[in-house]
């Protein structure tokens, strides 16, 4: 019998109350992730659309994380297919700057220290 961790019933759990908190909360565009901001607005009602609220682990599993609400947020379906194909931003954004000079002094709070 073929099992799959992310069809389990606690992930299938997870996931609704995920997707319940998110929608109370009254988001409605794809929060994206990271290196990869989306803002696409979401449809609760449909499925398998790109628009579609599909929750995916922050952690995946193969990176050690587990299935609990903490490491559970929602993305778009278009969103989820990219991160779950490994398909991801070779450059992080911070890297299209110089991390040296008048940016720092930007970047950076003063008196933080
Ligand atoms: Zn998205």
């Amino acid at each position: 019998m073929v099992s799959s961790r992310t069809g389990s019933a606690k992930w299938k759990r997870i996931r609704t109350v995920v997707i319940n908190e998110a929608r109370n909360a009254g988001i409605d565009h794809c929060p994206g992730y990271e290196g990869h901001p989306c803002n696409r607005p979401l449809d609760y009602e449909s499925v398998g659309e790109p628009d579609s609220v599909e929750v995916d682990h922050i952690i995946s599993h193969a990176a050690g994380g587990v299935d609990s609400v903490e490491n559970a947020r929602i993305l778009c379906r278009a969103c989820n297919r990219s991160r779950g194909a490994g398909i991801r931003p070779e450059v992080p954004a911070i890297e299209l700057f110089p991390l040296d000079g008048v940016w720092m002094d930007m970047v950076l709070p003063s008196g933080s220290e």
